[in-house]
């Protein structure tokens, strides 16, 4: 069954305070919950079900408090990013934190005003089981740990937000999917460029017609990674570049063209002599061929100064470039070289808060678990093009 999810155009998040932040969310949510996905008789009937089952549960999150969250993971982007980004939320809130670290557990909890009874160490997760002011537990460690956090999160009740990459296999991320599923939780992957107002313009250019037909697509993301670091570790990161920064290359490839690749090429070079490439690839070129004949080009690389973040879409009637593309702020877009005058907003307030909506009313996110897995899935043929030299078939 088809669903097409309308929304009610005089709809504002948090009543109808129509302050700057809720007319961004309320853009972001309504390019996002305009999309088209489908869904089973069967899941409609489980969701159904679910709702039937928990209506204490959803009376509660009616009642207008915000969606309580907990942050797993108190290292870098969840302390610098995230963590801080809940003060320009509307509809979430950062109610608890669980992290391997006792002293972080101390120091973040003291910083941002959680209660004792609400820090939970790896080991004493289970029992957010029974704290019914978490909904949601967003999953900020290393890829490799991204599924055994999200199934014990799901199958303790609680919605998931797991960073990207989703999961180093297409197989765990079924897994993160399918718990999820069975526990009648929301799944959302962390890609906030779906939530950052330059990217939402260049999709909309891209979508209108405003460049004609889309001839090119471009994207180039990275950087020159330090030693010594996990995102070298194939066993925690899943694999090199293509995996961490990559990511952003073909992500931005997809939804720009807003079309899946059928087929990719891919070539991998990495820098011998070099300890930060014994387990991981360094720079990685791929191509993908949509259905349509577009063909687009992505690169990733680990040993670049000054790095990349990046992309360019040629359309038989403009061009859009966008540099910085991806990046925490400073984003910026030109067409046919000029500037777009667009208003940043806080993409990691938009993300949180959009989940959060989908939570309050039981609809999938933007960038579902299936978002996820499509990326890892086409990142496995890339890796296996390079390694045989061939093209590989995606359907
Ligand atoms: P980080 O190294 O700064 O933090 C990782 C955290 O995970 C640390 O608190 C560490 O103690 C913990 N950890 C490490 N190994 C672990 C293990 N085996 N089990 C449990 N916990 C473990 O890394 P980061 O930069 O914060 O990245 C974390 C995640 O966030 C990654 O998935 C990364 O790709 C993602 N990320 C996303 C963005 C984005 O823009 N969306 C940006 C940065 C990082």
């Amino acid at each position: 069954m088809l669903i097409y999810t309308k929304i009610v155009l005089n709809w504002f998040p948090n009543g109808c305070t129509h302050s700057k932040n809720s007319i961004d969310h309320f853009r972001t949510i309504a390019y996002t919950l305009s999309m088209p996905f489908d869904i089973t008789r069967r899941e409609a009937l489980a969701g159904i079900a679910a709702i039937v089952a928990q209506p204490s549960y959803l009376l509660k999150l009616k009642a207008e408090r915000p969606i309580g969250w907990a942050i797993l993971g108190l290292g870098s982007y969840a302390t610098n990013q995230i963590m801080p980004a809940f003060s320009a939320c509307t509809e979430s809130k950062l109610v608890a934190l669980i992290s391997g670290h006792s002293d972080k557990l101390e120091r973040f909890g003291s910083q941002y005003g959680i209660a004792k009874s609400h820090r939970y160490t790896y080991d004493e997760m289970d029992a957010i089981k029974h704290n019914p002011d978490i909904d949601v537990v967003y999953i900020i460690t290393p890829p490799s740990t991204h599924p055994s956090f999200t199934i014990r999160a799901a199958n303790l009740g609680k919605h998931v937000c797991s960073e990207k990459p989703m999961a180093p296999t297409v197989a765990e991320c079924q897994s993160m999917i399918d718990a999820c599923k069975r526990n009648h939780r929301l799944l959302q992957i962390g890609y906030r460029c779906h939530y950052e107002v330059h990217n939402l313009r260049a999709i909309e250019a891209c979508r209108s017609g405003e460049l004609g037909r889309i001839l090119s697509i471009e994207s180039d993301h990275g950087f020159n990674i330090g030693h010594g670091q996990w995102r070298t570790q194939k066993a925690l990161a899943g694999g090199g570049s293509m995996m961490d920064i990559g990511i952003y290359s073909l992500n931005a490839l997809r939804y720009l063209s807003g079309e899946e690749p059928i087929e990719v090429s891919a070539t991998i070079t990495s820098p011998a002599n070099d300890d930060r490439f014994v387990d991981c690839e360094d720079t990685v070129d791929f191509t993908l061929t949509f259905k349509s004949g577009l063909k687009a080009h992505g690169t990733s690389g680990y040993s670049w100064s000054p790095g990349k973040n990046q992309f360019k879409v040629v359309g038989s009637k403009g061009t859009l470039v966008a540099n910085p593309a991806t990046a925490y702020e400073g984003d910026s877009l030109h067409l046919n070289d000029l500037a777009l005058n667009i208003t940043p907003n806080n993409q990691w307030a938009a993300q949180m808060d959009h989940f959060s909506t989908c939570i309050r009313h039981n609809k999938k996110p933007a960038t579902p678990g299936e978002e996820g897995l499509k990326d890892i899935k086409i990142i496995q043929a890339i890796y296996e093009s390079a390694r045989t030299g061939l093209p590989v078939r995606l359907v």
